[in-house]
């Protein structure tokens, strides 16, 4: 999953993004409201997390606009101990969630992970597509029972494509999952790690179709 970072604290902002990195998290960072707006406008996170005290353009501003676009994307927001008016302030204009500074980074991913599943209109974390099973918060993957080692590119694509079951998805769709802004894209990788994942998985588990994309297919388990 993809989420755009919009937070000025150069400390907090880098901590943030090798916390969410390490959890599997592919994070652009930026650090001021008017480059969030910009971010928003390509359409390719799946959640934000959002300082409100933001130089050129409040949290509260580009929150606002946003569900003012209807941009119903998860946003989780960041504020100080003693900001109580900011936080409500903040879920009345449309945050999702929120977290007080200083916080646990493994409570700030949780809560990421809860919003992205309800934004999903799933309650468990576990992902379920014919035989295979991803468990979003440990992030292991089973096929048929059998857990499945995958590295975290492989992990990132399958969570692409869990994430849209039986759509075709382009080459440049999956990289905008795959890779952030400061991440190089590697030409033919997605074909490497669809390749990687089909040798993992089970070959009839990904479709190519020609010319167009990828999708997941639907494989169920062996009656037992
Ligand atoms: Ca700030």
């Amino acid at each position: 999953m993809r989420i755009l970072l919009a937070e000025d604290d150069p400390m907090i902002g880098a901590s943030v993004r090798r916390g969410l990195t390490q959890d599997g998290f592919t994070v652009d960072w930026v650090e001021d409201g008017r480059a969030a707006e910009a971010a928003l406008a390509e359409g390719v996170h799946d959640a934000v997390v959002l300082d409100l005290g933001l130089p050129r353009k409040s949290g509260l501003e580009v929150l606002s606009a946003m569900r003012r676009r209807h941009d119903a994307r998860p946003v989780l927001i960041l504020t100080a101990r003693d900001a109580v008016a900011d936080r409500v302030a903040g879920l009345d204009a449309g945050a999702d969630d929120y977290v007080v500074k200083p916080f646990d980074l493994g409570e700030l991913a949780a809560r990421l992970r809860a919003l992205l599943r309800r934004g999903a209109g799933r309650a468990e974390p576990v992902v379920t597509y014919g035989n295979i099973a991803f468990n979003t918060a440990t992030r292991e993957v089973r096929v048929d029972g059998e857990a499945v080692q995958l590295s975290a590119r492989e992990l990132a694509l399958l969570e692409a494509m869990l994430a849209r079951p039986g759509a075709i998805l382009s080459r440049s769709q999956l990289e905008d999952k795959l890779y952030g802004w400061s991440d190089p894209v590697e030409s033919n990788a997605v074909e490497v790690h669809i390749h990687a994942l089909r040798r993992k998985l089970g070959a009839d588990v990904i479709r190519n179709v020609r010319g167009v994309g990828w999708m997941l297919a639907r494989r169920d388990s062996a009656a037992a």
